[in-house]
């Protein structure tokens, strides 16, 4: 059997409460991923290797942990013996990792990022779980030849362009916009402590394993969504500055004027900026105003929306482009690799 490195990054899923019954009195980013390869009994025997890429909480990423990441990812796919990478990271980003990933990497190998909402040191946490799901689903790939970047997140698996995080402290918190799961697990049934079944049913939620969608049988795809295969070099380029402006009510283009009235000051120059527009890609008329000064200054302006789910499909006479089925924060991540000569729409 060929081997699974497993990359550590931080998260929840390697983080630790000092007293686990308060819920989200927690830390991110405290084990190691070594130690949280030893928490899953089901990975004893399993080839694996485990590389620190970084330790952080997602809230805090960056373009030079991706670096790290780029290169490490880099250096094992191109073993032979390594079947495919399994990626442990925060929620609270994973959406703008993943699509990062699947621009560049070439699509090879199975890439499977995971994360939990609930911290190592939790009664309930889903995190040994995942990362099982997520081995699994490398091994699985790679014996069928499939190759990309996936998520994997409470039994299901979902594309790198798509999947998002809809929910703030659930444990089912993520999915694909309009895209569905790409394979749903079939899971043993995770036997809870009732009271912790309790505790969960309390808060509003449904206990991990019991009652989650269970397939009889897992049927895979053929085929994974595309990758961009611009490869990791681009991660060794400064990163252009790109930021998000949400359209709202009374937005009047204050804060694009302000970021303008910095731009000439600052070592990264505003290159551009991504709105997240009302319905679909709307944009209140003084922001409109004050995106046509930016734009007069050289500055890109894409448009996505703040609505959930369908995005922003182009239509004639579009002053500027929108971002079809991607999240904003996706959006901005496909910009700034646009202004560095990647053209990658998921
Ligand atoms: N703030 C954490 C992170 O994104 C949340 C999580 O992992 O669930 O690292």
């Amino acid at each position: 059997m060929r081997r699974v490195v497993i990359l550590g990054t931080g998260g929840t899923i390697a983080g630790t409460a000092q007293d686990p019954s308060r819920q989200w009195a927690y830390r991110a980013a405290q084990l190691s991923v070594s130690q949280l390869v030893e928490a899953v009994p089901e990975l004893e025997g399993v080839p694996l290797e485990t590389v620190q890429v970084a330790q952080v909480d997602s809230k805090d990423m960056s373009w030079s942990v991706w670096r790290a990441l780029g290169r490490a990812l880099h250096e094992h796919l191109e073993r032979d013996e390594v079947a495919g990478v399994v990626i442990t990271h925060g929620t609270d980003t994973l959406e703008e990792t993943a699509y990062l990933l699947q621009a560049l990497h070439d699509g090879a190998k199975p890439v499977v990022l995971t994360a939990a909402m609930f911290p190592a040191t939790s009664p309930h946490a889903d995190g040994p779980t995942n990362l099982r799901d997520a081995v699994r689903v490398v091994q699985e790939a790679a014996q069928r030849c499939l190759g990309g970047v996936v998520a994997v997140m409470h039994g299901r698996v979902w594309s790198a362009g798509a999947v998002r995080k809809s929910h703030t402290h659930a444990p089912d918190a993520f999915d694909g916009g309009d895209a569905p799961p790409l394979v749903t697990l079939k899971r043993e049934p995770v036997e809870l402590e009732e009271d912790v079944v309790k505790a969960l049913s309390r808060l509003g939620f449904r206990a991990q394993g019991a009652g989650a969608a269970e397939p009889a049988e897992e049927s895979w795809t053929s085929v994974w969504h595309r990758c961009g295969r611009w490869g990791w070099g681009y991660l060794e380029a400064d990163p252009p500055r790109v930021e998000i402006v949400c359209s709202h009510a009374d937005a009047d283009g204050w804060i694009v004027r302000a970021m303008l009235a910095q731009a000439q000051t600052t070592t990264r120059p505003l290159r551009g900026i991504v709105v997240a527009g009302t319905g679909h890609g709307t944009i209140h008329a003084g922001l409109t105003e004050a995106l046509r000064e930016a734009a007069c200054q050289g500055v890109t302006v894409w448009r996505s929306s703040r609505v959930a789910r369908g995005g922003v499909l182009p239509r004639e006479g579009d002053e500027w482009p929108g971002v079809p089925h991607l999240t904003a924060a996706q959006a901005r991540v496909a910009l700034m690799l646009s202004l560095l000569g990647v053209s990658f729409m998921a």
